[in-house]
């Protein structure tokens, strides 16, 4: 059974994680969309509301599971035998910090872990979701970026003007 971890933020979903996600699930037999609970990190929305609004987008997709992990990514991958991590590259922006990523967790998962990437389609090269979350916060349009849920999700978060973009 061929298995691979796509993790990431996804604050919110975006049309640019979708077409990777999409992309992916046709190479494996089983893709695990994961959230990272990253304490660190301030997010727009909390993992739960983040894992629900996959799960909607993705409901589609049926080897696809939505979860989210804290803690290692290599331990992760380790708990559910998985050994193959998606990651996807916009821009060179994108490439030393992900270079990086995937050669620490080669190193420290023993050579069991690599990280594949796969190359944004063009139409989603300058997607984000910063991006959208600057957007909304004007109460720009954000149609072309995520579904219509998320979209209504994110100008939900900002209707009180009082959160600044996060
Ligand atoms: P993280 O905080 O882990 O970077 P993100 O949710 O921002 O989480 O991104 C998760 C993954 O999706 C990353 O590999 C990122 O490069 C990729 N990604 C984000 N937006 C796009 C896009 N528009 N096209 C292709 N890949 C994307």
């Amino acid at each position: 059974m061929k298995k691979a971890v796509y993790p990431g933020s996804f604050d919110p979903v975006t049309y640019g994680h979708i077409d990777v996600i999409t992309r992916a699930a046709k190479m494996f037999d089983v893709l695990t969309v994961s959230v990272l609970d990253n304490k660190r990190k301030q997010a727009l929305f909390s993992v739960d509301e983040r894992v629900r609004m996959l799960k909607e987008a993705l409901k589609d997709l049926p080897n696809v599971e939505v979860e989210s992990f804290s803690g290692l990514l290599v331990d992760y991958c380790a708990s559910k035998d998985i050994h193959v991590i998606i990651r996807g590259l916009r821009a060179i922006t994108d490439f030393e910090y992900e270079l990086q990523n995937a050669q620490t967790n080669r190193l420290i998962s023993n050579g069991k872990v690599d990280t594949v990437f796969l190359t944004t389609s063009l139409e989603y090269a300058y997607l984000s979701s910063s991006a959208v979350k600057e957007i909304a916060c004007f109460k720009g349009d954000v149609s072309p970026c995520v579904p219509k849920f998320v979209a209504d999700a994110v100008y939900d978060k900002y209707k009180d003007d009082s959160r600044g973009i996060l």
